[in-house]
């Protein structure tokens, strides 16, 4: 049995490593560490000694940390990343290395992909690269054991000064979903679920995996091509609904369960029996989902009808030419459909758009925003596009020259929010956060949005609603006066 630290590190409170722009939420988000808890369930199901530990949620210091970690006298210490927070994350190692005699210190997250020797040259013992439970579960059973590392598929290591690279873990199967620990159980034993918050979910939610991998190929998008890969797994409709049933029966208290699969339901069979089953066992369990705006609206009710309160969607923009450039595989005439046929369901829109996209122009911009005006969602998120090292968009960005810089420890200021690092010579970079900023505000400090909130307070969980829309305001309105 070997004893296991598994760490969300200290950076900037409230910063979201598990996020998908590896920033600090604006409307006072905080994610759970979904990947850190995973391989948390998996080690502690095959018998090691596990703690699992959230930094930035629980407001802790880098000192603190150390003692803890001293305190545990672990045999690994498992490191999460991201590309924004990296440097500090290689200063966390070393500290670790420097205080924590004989442990084992390895890097996961999606860095790993893209930077597996510097991470190593600057701090790990060895990173894990893309998915990471199983590659985590065999290197324990190596350590504990006293051998070597060489078949351990996934990892990067150093060996006699010189970096190895053990052949790619495959992604995981359908079934391997399926023989994972329930994540929100792991959340009960390690995490205070009322840290948590999400600023389009009722409070307290879980947060919780149906499937891992997007097929699709948005030029942008981060977690497919550097992290969890375009095979899309899925877990049986039996052991999600065991889970829910789990949740239902044994935590109360939460309010929501929110699917954070990068697409829930590619499959739509899969999906509309889900719906069914949670229908035909009278679950009556709220939850929400990150869906691709196709979905049609038969599916959208059953989806109503099974307890869905909101649908997670990116838009990202309401130009053709830059939704073709990214690769979205939609079309505006589609996404228009889509929300029309999302409010026809009775289901509350959370839409997302991403300024400064190839092919933006002043001129996109304002027709994403009259978009966003005419769709009229219940919540607005506008992000700045920010390249990821290993996407397409990255690549694109600095063959052409339009990085700012290419160092991703510098694309957030000092409260963890995006900066833009992409500036083009006919839309500079100051305009495109600009943008971002004024979108936000003009449509949420405007008097139009006041029916659009008042329609979410006056269904059901009125009170919830109303208390989510209060602190997301609240956060927001920090935000927009900082
Ligand atoms: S559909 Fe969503 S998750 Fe999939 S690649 Fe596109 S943006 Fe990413």
């Amino acid at each position: 049995m070997a004893r296991i630290y598994l760490l969300n590190p200290p950076f900037i409170p409230h910063f979201g490593r598990s996020a998908r722009w590896q920033d600090t939420g604006r409307g006072g988000t905080l994610y759970y560490p979904i990947w850190l808890a995973y391989a948390t369930g998996l080690l502690e199901e095959d018998g090691h000694e596990v703690k699992l530990v959230d930094a930035p949620a629980r407001g802790y210091s880098l000192p603190y940390v150390i003692q803890d970690i001293m305190r545990f006298c672990p045999d690994i210490v498992v490191v999460d990343t991201s590309f924004t927070s990296l440097e500090n994350d290689l200063k966390v190692a070393r500290e670790i290395k420097s205080h924590v005699a004989g442990a084992f210190v390895i890097g996961v997250g999606p860095p790993t992909s893209q930077f597996p020797e510097y991470m190593i040259n600057n701090g790990f013992d060895a990173i894990a690269r893309y998915e990471y439970d199983w590659t985590l579960a065999e290197l324990a059973g190596n350590i504990e054991e006293g051998r070597d590392l060489t078949n351990v598929l996934g990892i990067s290591y150093k060996v006699n000064g010189k970096i190895l690279h053990n052949p790619k873990r495959p992604f995981s199967t359908n079934e391997q979903l399926d023989r994972l620990p329930f994540v929100s159980q792991v959340y009960t034993r390690h995490l205070n679920i009322y840290d948590y918050f999400l600023s389009s979910s009722l409070y307290p939610e879980v947060q919780i995996l149906a499937s891992r991998g997007c097929p699709y190929k948005c030029t942008f998008c981060c977690w497919p091509q550097t992290f969890m890969g375009r095979i899309n797994r899925r877990r049986s409709i039996t052991n999600v609904l065991e889970e829910l049933i789990w949740i239902k029966e044994n935590l109360k208290q939460v309010k929501e369960v929110v699917f954070e699969d990068d697409t829930f339901g590619i499959d739509k069979r899969w999906l509309r029996n889900l719906c069914k089953e949670i229908i035909k066992r009278k679950l009556d369990i709220t939850w929400n989902c990150q869906i691709r705006a196709v979905a049609d609206l038969k599916t959208l009710k059953l989806m109503a009808e099974a307890g869905c309160r909101l649908v997670i969607v990116g838009f990202e923009s309401a130009s053709q030419q830059i939704l073709d450039n990214i690769r979205k595989g939609i079309t505006v005439e589609q996404m228009r459909k889509f929300a029309k046929n999302v409010k026809k369901a009775g289901i509350l829109l959370h839409a997302d758009f991403i300024i400064g996209l190839r092919g933006e122009t002043k001129e996109t911009i304002k027709q994403t925003f009259q978009f966003i005006k005419e769709i009229k969602p219940d919540i607005l998120q506008v992000s700045v596009a920010t390249p990821f090292p290993g996407t397409e968009f990255y690549e694109w960005c600095r063959k052409n020259g339009y990085l700012v810089t290419d160092d991703p420890n510098e694309y957030l200021d000092e409260q963890g929010h995006q900066k833009s690092i992409v500036s083009y010579p006919w839309l500079p970079a100051g305009e495109i956060e600009r943008s971002v900023d004024e979108i936000l505000r003009d449509y949420y400090l405007s008097t139009s949005y006041i029916p659009v909130a008042l329609k979410q307070i006056f269904r059901k969980n009125c009170l919830n609603e109303l208390s989510r829309l209060l602190r997301s305001a609240k956060a927001f309105i920090k935000y927009v006066y900082r």
